[in-house]
């Protein structure tokens, strides 16, 4: 049983409606949400608010929720804060949101503090991950308009509690520096939750991957997460099924159970026809051998965060799958073999994808690899936390890899990225439009 959490909202047009709210916070996104949230909006009369309301959402959504602060509901900035500092139900007088709100300390959600990644490949980080990762902001990078590389991030963990403090200054670094569209990956079911109520508040430069990882199907897999799964996987913003796959070289969950959630992963990716966000670490063969009983079904496969073998990377270019290179490809050695590969012309041009997977795999390219433009986006990551907007960095190192200009490398991927997930969405029916950080 979970306790609900009441949260103040303010700052809203007179003419919104329940219905509005419930969209632009994702309250019907799924069956749990829509029978666990509900919204107070008082009218004056029918068809005119007051301006403020309150709404009540499971505990564990909370800080998501709090996220939305600040984002654009009918061309108002809205305030969302918990509803305790708010007695009384006044109306709130801020019409321009403070950026980074100080009035509340963010709650962190549990499932999203998971495990992996943080020591994985990095060694920069050791013992210091969290406290750093909950600094405020950082001051805003800005490139020159002409080194401007257009490119899309098809894997970044936004809802990570390292982008709880300070998301949208994240985001709109982003924007600065080219990176105009996003995939938030989700990797629990909370996560995959989270990245729907998201891309639902920044229509067409975020969207949604849902599922959950290997490293936490012990955990969290069971009939009725599975059942979530496949709700969430319809939503339109969500445009892919991820991260999901098997991971036998961590072994955080049992391979019995990885096997059986990530063969029901992929049999809702082919009922939805969306692209399979995969995961897959030392489990080559038993990774194709699941997906060899959906041939003929199967959606685009992305192989994200390759960091395996050559000779599997052609094994998955054989069989038409994309392979999604992040800043594993900068780490002095463990990225060695994965540039070598590329130059050896194993990867063709049209199977590459690029993506983040910030907070973790920072592009730390030693220092004599990068021109200023790339020093400065990395001198922006606080200590041991990625951004999405270091993905120019990954760009250029493999277009170093392939002797082609890092332009070629970003319209490509830019294509590819198009194309799989095709990132076109219907024109969204309440005006919520494309938030501070603008839309293409
Ligand atoms: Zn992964």
């Amino acid at each position: 049983m979970s306790t609900n959490r009441r949260f103040y909202i303010g700052n809203l047009s007179l003419k919104v409606t329940k219905d509005d709210l419930r969209r632009h916070f994702g309250l019907d996104s799924t069956p749990y949400l829509r029978s666990n949230s509900w919204i107070e909006l008082p009218v004056e009369r029918p068809g005119m608010s007051h301006g403020f309301g309150f709404i009540n959402v499971p505990e564990q959504l909370a800080s998501h929720l709090l996220q939305l602060n600040g984002t654009k509901l009918y061309d108002r900035f809205i305030k969302v804060e918990p509803a305790n500092t708010q007695m009384g139900g006044r109306r709130s007088k801020v019409s321009i949101p403070s950026m980074f709100p100080s009035s509340y300390v963010m709650p962190i959600p549990q499932l999203a503090n998971y495990p992996y990644g943080m020591n994985q490949y990095s060694h920069n980080m050791k013992g210091r991950r969290n406290r750093q990762f909950l600094q405020g902001p950082n001051e805003i990078v800005t490139v020159p308009e002409d080194r401007i590389l257009q490119l899309i991030d098809v894997g970044v963990n936004l809802p990570n509690k390292a982008f709880s403090r300070d998301i949208r200054n994240v985001i709109e670094q982003a924007d600065l520096v080219g990176i105009k569209k996003m995939i938030l990956t989700g990797n629990t079911l909370q996560m995959s939750q989270s990245a729907v109520l998201h891309a639902k508040a920044h229509p067409h430069v975020l969207y949604a991957s849902v599922g959950v990882h290997p490293h936490f199907t012990t955990k969290e897999w069971n009939e009725k997460t599975a059942r979530e799964i496949e709700e969430l996987a319809k939503d339109p913003v969500v445009v892919a099924i991820g991260e999901v796959g098997l991971d036998f070289h961590r072994n955080y969950s049992d391979e019995k159970a990885q096997v059986e959630a990530f063969t029901k992963q992929v049999e809702i990716a082919c009922e939805v026809q969306k692209p399979l966000l995969a995961h897959e670490r030392a489990s080559h063969q038993k990774f194709i051998e699941v997906l060899s009983h959906f041939s003929g079904r199967l959606p685009s496969i992305v192989i994200h965060c390759f960091t395996g073998s050559v000779s599997e990377m052609s094994a998955y270019v054989a069989m038409g799958f994309y392979i999604g290179i992040c800043g594993f490809i900068c780490k002095d050695s463990p990225g060695k073999a994965l540039r070598d590969a590329l130059k050896e012309g194993v990867l063709p041009l049209d199977r590459i994808l690029l993506e983040s997977d910030a907070p973790y795999m920072i592009p730390n390219a030693p220092e004599k690899e990068l021109d200023d433009v790339c020093k400065s986006l990395l001198k922006r990551c606080q200590p041991g936390r990625n951004e999405p907007c270091t993905l120019p960095i990954v760009a250029h190192t493999v277009a170093k890899c392939l002797g082609v200009d890092a332009e070629e490398v970003a319209r490509a991927s830019t294509e590819n990225a198009r194309r799989v997930f095709d990132l076109k969405l219907p024109v969204p029916t309440t005006q919520p439009a494309p938030t501070a950080i603008g839309s293409e």
